[in-house]
């Protein structure tokens, strides 16, 4: 079998790197200058503010791109009060000081005063030869006053963002769902598709689409909008604490956008809060979210969350079987439904396919799964609605938003009351259930549904409770997670499991669970941009993955059931899953019960295809895909199909959220879906997977030096077809062509060991 060909041409992606013929002048050495206008510039980046401190030009003179130029109209900063009614509000009395004027560095201050609700100290600065414009925020002078407190400051706030020069190149790339990014944003967000990622949820979610940490809204602290191999503009937030923020980028009509970060107060009681952090707005001078996610890995790498836990390989209190020996998830298997004959012939099915360990995360207690399950010695996880009660007496103890409403979800028309985790006696009841849950069920993990990654509320404004007028409780769920995970420790196992995930979360969980990758043949998390998924200009990047892959938290994702009807995108679906670290899903939970499969209509060759995925993982590309730091994928010039769909996984609330009668339609994706890590020791593999029903030769110059720091270098190859670890080929000069002739649904390791 001849897998590593000469081809007659090879992809080179030097060819896609454009430059920008804008003329960006100005002054080379770091000023500042005030006249009509307050410039701040360097040879980097020039910012202009309008008398006020509102930005009117930001230009990257790196990459000569302006996000905005000539904004006259922009208002500098706003204030949102707790009512909601005053949204928005304004201030015209403002004093300008500069802070410092050095060769250094230039700090000017703006303090805002708003009508006796609060004063607003905002810096920005710029350092000699730096690219980061600094910007800080605090409030003073503050009462508590009802309804009237003041609820977020909104700053900085970039107005009249315009495209990059050419509309179609345009990208806006976020950690919405852990990662999206989105095509002609201009266009785009000025459509029939809604008007972007902004702090209003249009679906009326507990949370919002644009906040952090929400696994349903921004995972991370930062936002990027380039120009696709040219360059743009990177923002972030340095919060090493828990504010609350929202991170939005809208539309604004006639083709214009806005950029802005929202930055909760924690607690209204107080009569100042320093938000202790730099806001940066930055250069990216690529063009690829890559760069971005780059750019904030640097800042994340060194912040608690991450140093506290270190690498999933390195700790001792990870679970190895969910880490290294898992296979594939089972979510929402159906024992509840006694008609449903094929029950145990269809797990048994699955089960003959699949060689590694099946997770099961079951939401119906049920003897007769439980004892199949462990017939198979599979992995057995509670599924558990841990911050959600309908009880009578926790009905206080439910949070209550802004407005004072108490927020519920519903299950079968019954209110389950969101609850507010700064109570003791919760938490108590919390432990006391899941410890009944290991004494009936010796169950392997605890999955939390609905948690506050997911649609939980993370702010609570009844002040009756044991907080008061501290409304931010994130603190409560970690420690929430910290007595799951303490609890799981102490009956000899270690699994605890959410729904979505945000960075804070990462010290506490093995797993999370999402849906995002399914496209259009999934749904929940991705509802608030259905109709850009469906039509692929909001597409899914494994963006929380290239930051923290290698600091654990497994994603479990696909939304798939091996199904002839769920199409040809399954592959797609599958192999991205799995390419990116993940363990791929196959989930029941919305099944109509008279639609629940036989075990004769199993596709086997779906099944193996996930089966020889999670080969790679386990096996050979062990070191990588479970616990390498992921690298930038090689672009392989990959060709497009278009497929088929129907998934009959849905029901009446995923009509209602994605506005959609059927998950059924056509969707265009990959041939050819890419992945690449460095292991431990420094080598760097690249994997790649066929998802199309036919044979695809693929050409491309490996870029080992600009993409990996490798310069010479063996390269071997093993697939899923010949597990056999053999030398192909050579970097040198640090470049290798590379020939894949890639058979249908097989995965190809490519192991670029440095000489
Ligand atoms: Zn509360």
């Amino acid at each position: 079998m001849k897998e590593f060909i000469n081809m007659s041409s090879y992809f080179n992606d030097n060819s896609r790197i454009r430059t920008s013929s804008l003329p960006i002048d100005g002054k080379n050495e770091l000023s500042l200058e005030e006249g009509a206008l307050i410039t701040i510039e360097n040879e980097r980046v020039r910012l202009v503010l309008n008398p006020n401190g509102s930005i009117n030009e930001f230009a990257n003179k790196e990459s000569k791109l302006y996000l905005v130029k000539g904004a006259t109209e922009a208002p500098p900063i706003r204030l949102s009060l707790v009512d909601r009614n005053s949204q928005g509000l304004l201030s015209d009395n403002y004093v300008m000081t500069i802070l410092e004027n050095t060769a250094e560095k230039k700090a000017i201050q703006f303090v805002y005063t708003f009508n006796s609700r609060a004063d607003a100290t905002c810096t920005i600065s710029l350092a000699k030869n730096s690219d980061e414009v600094k910007f800080r925020v605090r409030l003073s002078n503050m009462t508590y006053n009802g309804d009237l407190s003041v609820m977020d400051v909104e700053y900085p706030i970039v107005e009249g963002i315009k495209t990059l020069g050419d509309k179609e190149k345009d990208v806006y790339a976020a950690p919405f769902a852990t990662g999206f990014k989105f095509l002609n944003p201009t266009q785009n967000f000025n459509d029939v598709y809604g008007l972007g990622i902004g702090k209003s949820s249009p679906l009326g979610y507990p949370v919002s689409m644009s906040t952090y940490p929400s696994g349903w809204g921004m995972t991370m602290q930062f936002g990027s909008y380039y120009s696709e191999n040219l360059g743009g503009f990177y923002w972030m937030t340095q919060d090493q604490e828990d504010y609350i923020k929202n991170f939005t980028f809208t539309g604004i009509g006639e083709e214009e956008l806005r950029m802005s970060i929202y930055h909760h107060v924690d607690d209204l009681g107080k009569t100042a809060v320093n938000f202790d952090y730099d806001i940066i707005l930055a250069n990216l001078v690529m063009g690829k979210w890559e760069e971005a996610a780059s750019r904030y890995k640097t800042w994340a790498l060194e912040q608690k969350w991450v140093t506290l836990i270190g690498r999933a390989e390195d700790r001792q209190d990870i679970n190895r079987k969910l880490f290294e020996k898992t296979g594939l998830t089972i979510f929402g298997f159906r024992p509840d439904v006694s008609s449903w004959v094929d029950m145990i012939p269809t797990y048994d099915a699955i089960a003959s396919r699949i060689e590694d360990d099946i997770l099961n995360i079951a939401i119906y207690q049920n003897k007769n799964y439980f004892d199949l399950v462990r017939e198979y010695n599979h992995a057995y996880s509670v599924f558990e609605f841990n911050t959600i009660s309908p009880l009578e007496m926790f009905y206080d103890n439910s949070i209550r938003n802004a407005r004072q409403d108490r927020l519920a979800f519903y299950i079968h028309g019954t209110p389950f009351y969101y609850q507010c985790p700064k109570s003791e006696d919760w938490l108590d009841n919390r432990n006391k259930t899941e410890q009944g849950y290991f004494d009936t069920y010796n169950v392997d993990a605890l999955y939390f549904d609905v948690f506050a990654t997911a649609v939980h509320p993370i702010e609570c404004f009844d002040l009756a409770h044991s907080h008061g007028k501290k409304v931010n409780i994130l603190d409560g769920f970690y420690k929430q997670l910290q007595n799951a995970s303490d609890l799981a420790d102490l009956n000899g196992f270690y699994s605890v499991g959410i729904e979505m995930i945000t960075e804070k979360t990462l010290a506490y969980v093995d797993f999370y669970q999402a849906r995002a990758n399914g496209g259009p043949l999934g749904w929940m998390e991705t509802d608030e941009i259905r109709g850009m998924v469906d039509n692929n200009i909001a597409i899914k990047i494994p963006m929380f993955e290239r930051v923290y892959h290698e600091f654990g938290a497994i994603r479990t994702d696909g939304y798939l059931v091996p199904l002839d009807e769920l199409g040809d995108a399954y592959y797609y679906i599958a192999g991205y899953t799995a390419l990116n670290g993940g363990i791929n899903e196959f989930n029941y939970e919305y099944f109509p019960t008279n639609k629940l499969p036989g075990a004769a209509q199993i596709n086997f060759e779906m099944v193996d295809y996930v089966n020889r995925l999670s080969k790679a993982r386990t096996t050979y590309g062990k070191d990588y895909m479970i616990y390498g730091e992921m690298l930038n994928a090689p672009d392989v010039n990959t060709d497009y199909s278009t497929y088929e769909y129907s998934n009959p996984n849905y029901s009446a609330t995923s009509i209602a959220t994605t506005g959609r009668a059927s998950l059924e339609g056509e969707w265009t994706v990959e041939d050819i879906v890419t992945a690449a890590y460095k292991n431990k020791d420094g080598n760097v593999a690249i994997f790649l997977t066929n998802v199309k029903n036919a044979v695809v030769s693929k050409g491309f110059i490996l870029k080992a030096l600009r993409d990996y720091g490798i310069e010479t270098a063996d390269v071997y190859l093993t697939s899923s077809q010949n597990t056999e670890r053999r030398i192909v080929t050579t970097v040198k000069n640090g470049e290798a062509k590379i020939g894949l002739r890639m058979q249908p649904h097989q995965v190809y390791m490519l192991e670029i060991i440095a000489k």
